[in-house]
């Protein structure tokens, strides 16, 4: 079968690998029909990401058909649709033992850790494949897994009914994480330098925009909450200076949520988290989000197909990279079909 793999770094070619076969009774053998690029993938690709070991077949945002079960397993059928809940752990950590299997000692990411699903069919155990809807489309089910990201963010940061949630960034992931802060009931605001990018946001419901290339985003913030600051904000750029601009916007008692990766530090004066008493936190991968997500999915009344922006074919994988490597302002959700 094909398979798409990041040899080492800068290095992606469609490769021939063996199918999987069933080894247990509990696992489900899916043919993969789409899997989204995430940034994630892109740091695979530059070897900016410090979980990621090489060869690996990358992908992790996947939608697929099951064509085989195990003789244990009795929630799927065969010829279901369904999303990988791409993430395994050890369940006998600290952190397993708290309920938090995604920042599990040894957590391993499909894609990631371990080789994902940019491949024709893959095996996996039937506790990971959730059925979706059969009237959802594969690129839409792809959508699923960053979904996961965005409610993972709000339940992070405790986003309430009448909260105003501002978000840093209109990517992909902030726009996942502004519908599932106005689904929670909140007012949403969001930034990003890009117009085009906050235009798309207004679409998608969002309360407030602001371009922090044209206006004071602090003030702005300030006028829309009467002077009190944001009670939760999410930083889904993740630079130094993101991070010390998300504790400035806040409100007391606000939560911050951080999700990003950078090493470079942040100047934050600690009477600003301690007079607030803020709550900062991170927000990594998801727990138990997936139920969630696939039944706001399932409702068929999210509407969110828009988010793709572009498809390819597996054999142009190349150049979906090209595409992400420069992202014009059109470009939101790149799929690859399978
Ligand atoms: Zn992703
Ligand atoms: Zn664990």
């Amino acid at each position: 079968m094909k398979a798409i793999e990041v040899k080492k770094p800068g290095v992606l070619n469609i490769v021939d690998k063996e199918e999987p076969e069933l080894t247990d009774a509990n696992e489900v053998k899916i043919r993969i029909r789409s899997m989204g690029i995430c940034g994630s993938d892109m740091h695979i690709y530059h070897g900016e990401n410090p979980f990621a070991s090489y060869p690996r077949i990358i992908g992790h945002e996947l939608a697929g058909e099951v064509i085989e079960i195990g003789e244990s397993v009795t929630n799927l059928s065969i010829g279901d649709k369904v999303v990988l809940e791409p993430m395994i752990s050890c369940g006998e950590c600290y952190a397993c033992k708290q309920e938090r299997p995604n920042v599990c000692e040894s957590v391993e990411v499909y894609g990631v850790h371990r080789d994902g699903g940019g491949s024709e069919m893959m095996v996996v155990p039937d506790s990971l494949v959730h059925r979706v809807h059969p009237s959802l489309d594969w690129s839409e089910i792809a959508l699923i897994e960053p979904f996961t990201i965005g409610a993972q963010s709000v339940y992070r940061g405790n986003v309430q009914s009448g909260d105003h949630v501002f978000i840093i960034g209109a990517g992909p992931i902030g726009l996942c994480c502004l519908k599932m802060a106005k689904i929670a009931g909140a007012s949403v605001a969001i930034s990003d330098f890009n117009e085009e990018r906050l235009k798309f946001a207004q679409s998608w419901g969002a309360d407030m925009v602001v371009n922090p290339g044209i206006t004071d985003v602090e003030e702005k913030v300030s006028q829309w909450t009467d002077g009190s600051g944001a009670n939760v904000v999410i930083d889904a750029v993740g630079t130094s200076k993101t991070v010390e601009q998300a504790v400035s916007l806040t409100s007391a008692a606000a939560r911050v949520v951080l999700l990003g990766f950078a090493k470079e530090l942040s100047a934050i004066s600690q009477v600003h988290i301690t007079k607030k008493e803020l709550t900062i936190c991170g927000s990594r991968l998801q727990t138990h989000q997936f139920q969630k997500v696939v039944r706001l999915f399932n409702s068929l009344e999210l509407n969110v197909k828009d988010l793709v922006s572009h498809q390819f074919d597996y054999s142009d994988v190349k150049e979906a990279f090209q595409l992400m490597e420069n992202p014009s302002a059109h470009v939101r959700k790149v799929i690859i079909k399978l």
